[in-house]
């Protein structure tokens, strides 16, 4: 069991007031794997103020310097990295192989870039009389979700703590515990007191309570279309700067002329990454109608090879979903499907054979002939979920990709690079891979519409969190 009852808050290990617990439940097989404190508003209290307290040094400590403890944070990542990898995999459900890659990889490399970004960042400009220097925000709060757990912290945290402000960190309560060893990284490593601090607990308690402190400047949140809705709202209430990067559903855009094979294996790799569970899934594949039968067959085919199974097992392509509430979620969501009239091609909403009992399997699922209008095609279904939309045109496609409260992310694939940028240039979205062009930690990350506002990574992550301030010189 990987229980933990203290709060890392003002540099120091500190036993919650009240005596409530929330149980983790390990993903492969429903068993509770560890608690964590519900902490209230008296922690959450405790945590902002010592932030607050150590604002005005960490800010003042050289850029290089804050640079240092980020690279020596991304070190100590790296020493723990087999532990971070499994905790997530049984937190979150991903194969082990993918987890040790992704989950653990990404925070290690996107710290150590971070380091590399602040020291590189010009702190200060010159316009005509004016010295234009760039200060840090505050206190943030940063508010993260289940899904990608400690790549989301780090992408909130390093910039952060690279551009001089001070954190208190309210992690998943469904994925918790990879935040704890990252406190035990930052202890070890030395940071200030008080410049990195979390609190757990539930979102419309701990969550809430950090929201609307008066000690907060700026709230960083990702997470659902909902409780950034609550967050924004709650955080006008004090004026304070908010960063949302919420859900999606993106469009996979397969042209007339592309490699279909291709396209459709990635597209479904695209939509089952994480077992669906990834806000940037390509959970609507649009094909021409004239190519719909292949490709119809390819991604079944593509989609009967993710082989469903424990995420510790070397085997498993898919593993299990992270909770039993996204369990009924998911399987409602295929039940409407079929309700609506969709096409089931392969999978459906029964729990698959031959995986470990208790755990939250679902079969990966294929719905064809699926109209843009209905739920499945509206609504983020953050499950193994694909819905193949047919259009009779460019015009059609770009009309139906546009088609969404969504526009966080996409793809286009055509054998004419020109023509598939031009595409992608129509489509409002934050990040569209073109003939699967790969991923590129310094690309600005975040979404057009309902999936929210501000960017991350690289150095537009960096600048979130800074202020302008404009001195105006005499001589
Ligand atoms: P969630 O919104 O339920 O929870 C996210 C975090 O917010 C958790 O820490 C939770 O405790 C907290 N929270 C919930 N309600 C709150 C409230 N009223 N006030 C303050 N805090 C609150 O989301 P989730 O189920 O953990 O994550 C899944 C969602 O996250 C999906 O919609 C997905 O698309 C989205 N997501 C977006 C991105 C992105 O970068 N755009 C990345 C990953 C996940």
């Amino acid at each position: 069991m990987l229980n933990r009852e203290k709060l890392f808050i003002g540099g120091q290990w500190i036993a919650p007031a009240g005596r409530e617990t929330i149980d983790v439940h390990n993903a492969g097989n429903g068993e509770v794997m560890g608690r964590i404190p519900a902490a209230g508003e008296k922690e959450v209290d405790a945590a902002v103020k010592a932030a607050r307290a150590a604002l005005d040094a960490w800010s003042a400590t050289p850029p290089a310097t804050r640079a240092d403890y980020l690279q020596k944070i991304s070190d100590g990542l790296k020493a723990r990295s087999d532990e971070l990898a499994r905790t997530i995999a049984q937190e979150v459900g991903m194969p082990l192989k993918m987890a040790s890659r992704i989950q653990a990889g990404l925070p290690i490399a996107n710290f150590a870039n971070y380091a590399k970004l602040v020291r590189e960042f010009k702190w200060e400009d010159r316009v005509g009389n004016s010295v234009v220097v760039r200060d840090p925000v505050g206190v943030v709060a940063a508010i993260t979700p289940w899904n990608y757990p400690l790549h989301q912290i780090t992408l909130k945290l390093a910039p952060a703590l690279g551009a001089g402000c001070t954190v208190v960190l309210k992690p998943s309560e469904v994925a918790p515990f990879n935040a704890f060893i990252l406190a035990e990284v930052i202890e070890q490593v030395g940071l200030p007191k008080g410049v990195f601090n979390i609190v757990t607990g539930f979102g419309p308690n701990a969550g809430e309570a950090l929201v609307k402190h008066p000690g907060v400047d700026m709230i960083s949140f990702t997470g659902s279309t909902r409780a950034g809705k609550r967050i924004s709202e709650l955080a006008a209430q004090g004026v304070k700067r908010v960063a949302l990067e919420l859900g999606g559903k993106s469009a996979s855009v397969i042209l007339d002329d592309a490699d279909l094979p291709t396209a459709v294996k990635n597209t479904v790799n695209g939509c089952y990454l994480n077992s669906g569970q990834t806000c940037t899934a390509l959970t609507r594949m649009l094909v021409p109608a004239s190519k719909y039968d292949e490709a119809a067959k390819l991604a079944a085919d593509v989609a009967k090879g993710f082989t469903v199974g424990d995420p510790l097992a070397e085997t498993t392509k898919l593993g299990p979903l992270s909770s039993a509430a996204q369990l009924e979620r998911v399987r409602s969501y295929i039940k409407k499907g079929q309700s609506e009239g969709a096409e089931l091609v392969t999978g459906g909403a029964e729990a698959p054979e031959g995986v470990p009992q208790g755990g939250y399997y679902v079969r990966p699922t294929v719905f064809g002939k699926v109209k843009n209008s209905m739920t499945i095609a509206q609504e983020e279904i953050f499950g193994p979920v694909l819905s193949i939309i047919p259009y009779q045109d460019e015009e059609e496609a770009v009309r139906i990709a546009n088609d969404s409260v969504y526009g966080l992310a996409g793809a286009v694939w055509s054998k004419d690079e020109a023509r598939a940028q031009r595409v992608a240039r129509r489509i409002r979205a934050g990040q569209i891979d073109i003939n699967g062009g790969a991923f590129n930690m310094n690309a600005p990350f975040g979404g057009f519409k309902q999936s929210g506002h501000g960017r991350e990574a690289g150095v537009y992550g960096l600048e979130e969190f800074l202020e302008y301030k404009s001195l105006q010189l005499k001589g």
